[in-house]
């Protein structure tokens, strides 16, 4: 009988806490379970065990092969497959699985980014097996989530650094939580993250080189109507959608991926879903599950799902929202306030240790979002602009406020804010939060992070997140652990902490002109406008410092992921460029080209027949047609010769400045001239499909 019923669908791919439980002995099962809460070492015998079961778990669903699968630098995810057959004597096969294949994997390693790190003569990198996040099976293969590093140990991917980020933070608050007198065994950060997308016809999709090789459009006039209206979000969904969401929604499911809400966003053909959030590395491997998965449900409705950035433009981009929160394993969530004076200050300090964070490494939280796609929304009146501040709205502030200046706080209950932990007064959850301009905002019991673009893997900006976390943790922690009076010192560290860091609050809106004048020239907050600016400070002494002392990073593992991210920018937009420049002379300037040939023709046959006709319809579109032409020509050269460039250069810092300096400008440039041309030439001569064709034809 087929499974059709969500709570027996839910997981059926997956080899989770039931499965283990209920398959693997009482002494096995808790000896992984040890590893999986406590990081606990992981024993080579339970390994065998928990590999045999495993595999006859998944043999039993239809799974051939297995994979260790594993988040490459490319920030998409890889994977080998192999098969577990094994010959048996009498010349057919077994399934077999052994506990050292579950453990570590060996995939050759030198086709993927390592950034110098990997000399080439060493090859060879490893996946090791990350018990904290469920095997499941995917295509008939058992995926093994996996963190992929090099011999030397050096990591090659984002779960490494990931799970180091977790560790660091967990070891910083649980110092804390014990001075509250609180003895946890772990304290760990989730995330929900939404997940926004487009979705667009196939055929339509197939006949645009641009969307094909680049993910967005690189040309396209704007069609009569855009997202003016108002009208697509929250809008009824349309059957084609629903039936895909409906398809996905199923396919995650079944890899326990907690798939809630789907709604339609700002801009047509805009979508988004959010699952229900989990553990930071589970979310991120679900993260990337989930956009693989859309992928390919779209393809089999005939339709396409765009994850790119801003596959439009003039209409809204696609992001990423990252809900984040710090939650002991007895499941209290740290960001909460409590009911009690005595919970308010251990969650003032929480608070004040991520605001802290937030403003000591707004460099890093930029840069982990840092992308050439998501450059095109960052502070387009779309999405949050490159400025990282935090919003707390009016009650948290007024609290803050009041501690700052030991003065009564004019909230609901006005009690004088002063003092130790047990003068602290009971609040309440601000509610009113919904500015959605800020980049980080506090909503309740959470902070969300709004800046990620929607390709981006989310592991980069929570490992920064993390380890600032952390880092502020400790700072804390080593000043109240020294204290003679705890309340006291508390209250003044809280106090100061305000009072130094105030200058990320920020309320208001976060569009506005006013506030990148205020921001950068009043209260001094960076404001890194592009992947080319913002990526080089990840090597500035003080983010080093901080990621090394927390061991996220190793010195050599940040210079290569600079230089990896650095080189992604430069090659998106060289392929980005290069796909103009062909568009451009195959397609654009012969269409133009016939579609004059046919008026000048027209137009003289016309004067032939009569000296009467004036033919002012063909004569102006041909003399602005033509000059056109000239125009895109000159600059379809100017685009070819910065391109040129390029290659020539060694330094990759000098190569992305040079990008952003010289070859955006000039594909900006070059795709006026062509989106002008569109608007004047009749549909039926113009190479490919328009806007409207593109964003309307989804029903
Ligand atoms: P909105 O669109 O209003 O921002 P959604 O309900 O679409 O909110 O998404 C909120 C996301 O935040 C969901 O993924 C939800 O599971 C997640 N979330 C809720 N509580 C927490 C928490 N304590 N920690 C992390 N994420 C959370
Ligand atoms: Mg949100």
């Amino acid at each position: 009988m087929e499974k059709t019923s969500v709570p027996e669908i839910f997981g059926s791919m997956v080899f989770d806490d039931r499965e283990m439980r209920a398959r693997l002995s009482a002494g096995v099962y808790h000896s992984l379970r040890r590893t999986i809460d406590e990081n606990a070492d992981l024993d080579v015998e339970i390994a065998e065990a928990v590999a045999a079961e495993m595999r006859d778990w998944a043999v039993e669903r239809g799974a051939t092969h297995f994979t260790h699968w594993f988040q490459p630098l490319t920030g998409t995810t890889a994977e080998k497959h192999d098969s577990f057959i094994s010959p048996s004597p009498d010349g057919g096969v077994i399934m077999e699985f052994k506990g050292k294949e579950l453990i570590k994997g060996e995939p050759d390693a030198s086709s993927f980014p390592s950034g110098g790190l990997r000399a080439t003569f060493e090859a060879r990198g490893y996946t090791a097996w990350d018990p904290t996040s469920y095997a499941f099976i995917k295509d008939h293969t058992l995926c093994i989530p996996t963190a992929f590093c090099s011999y030397s140990g050096d990591a090659l991917d984002k779960k490494t650094p990931l799970l180091r980020s977790m560790q660091a933070l967990n070891i910083q608050a649980k110092r804390i939580l014990k001075l509250f007198g609180t003895e946890v065994k772990n304290v760990r950060t989730s995330v929900g993250p939404e997940q926004e997308y487009f979705l667009i016809d196939r055929e339509m999709f197939e006949k645009r080189p641009d969307l094909v090789y680049t993910g967005r459009t690189l040309f396209g006039a704007m069609p009569p109507k855009g997202q003016e209206m108002d009208d697509h979000y929250f809008g009824v969904i349309k059957p084609r959608v629903i039936a895909f969401m409906d398809d996905l929604n199923k396919e995650l499911w079944k890899v326990g991926i907690l798939a809630k809400t789907e709604h339609n966003e700002v801009a047509p053909a805009q979508h988004e879903l959010a699952p229900i959030f989990s553990t930071t590395n589970v979310a991120t491997d679900n993260n990337q599950l989930t956009m693989e998965i859309m992928q390919k449900v779209a393809r089999k409705h005939g339709l396409v799902c765009l994850l790119h950035e801003k596959p439009f433009a003039g209409v809204n981009g696609s992001g990423k929202h990252n809900n984040w929160s710090m939650a002991t394993d007895a499941g209290v969530n740290l960001l909460s306030p409590g009911d009690t004076p005595y919970e308010n200050a251990q969650f003032l300090l929480f608070l004040c240790a991520v605001i802290q964070a937030v403003d000591d490494y707004q460099d890093l939280l930029r840069l982990s979002v840092a992308t050439a796609g998501n450059d095109h929304r960052l502070g387009a009146n779309e999405a949050p602009p490159a400025i990282i501040s935090v919003f707390l709205g009016d009650e948290l502030s007024g609290i803050l406020e009041a501690i700052k200046n030991d003065t009564p706080y004019q909230g609901t209950e006005k009690v004088k804010m002063k003092l130790g932990v047990h003068t602290l007064p009971r609040f309440f959850r601000d509610t009113t939060d919904r500015n959605r301009t800020s980049p980080f905002a506090f909503t309740g019991n959470k902070f969300e992070f709004r800046s990620l673009g929607s390709s981006n893997s989310i592991a980069c900006c929570n490992i920064m997140l993390n380890a600032a976390v952390a880092e502020s943790l400790k700072q804390y922690a080593d000043i109240l652990e020294g204290a003679a009076d705890f309340e006291a010192a508390l209250h003044d560290l809280i106090k100061e902490s305000i009072t130094k860091h105030e200058r990320i609050l920020f309320n208001g809106n976060g569009y506005g002109e006013e506030w990148v004048e205020e921001a950068t020239k009043v209260r001094g907050l960076s404001n890194l406008k592009t992947t080319a600016d913002a990526m080089p400070h990840l090597l500035d002494r003080k983010n080093m410092d901080m990621l090394m002392s927390h061991k996220v990073f190793t010195e050599t593992e940040l210079h290569s992921r600079c230089e990896i991210m650095l080189e992604n920018y430069c090659k998106t937009v060289n392929i980005e460029g290069h796909t103009m420049v062909d568009m451009v002379r195959k397609n654009y300037l012969p269409s133009i080209e016939e579609y004059l040939y046919s008026l000048a023709r027209t137009t003289s046959m016309m004067k032939s027949v009569s000296d009467r006709v004036k033919c002012n319809y063909e004569v102006s579109t041909m003399e602005r047609l033509s000059e056109l032409t000239d125009y895109i020509l000159e600059r379809v050269r100017d685009l070819e010769k910065a391109l040129e460039d390029l290659k020539g250069m060694e330094d990759i810092m000098n190569t992305s400045e040079r990008i952003r300096d010289d070859v955006i400008p000039k594909m900006e440039h070059l795709r006026k001239h062509v989106d002008e041309a569109e608007m004047l030439m009749p549909e039926k001569c113009w190479p490919f499909p328009s806007y409207g064709k593109l964003l309307f034809s989804v029903y």
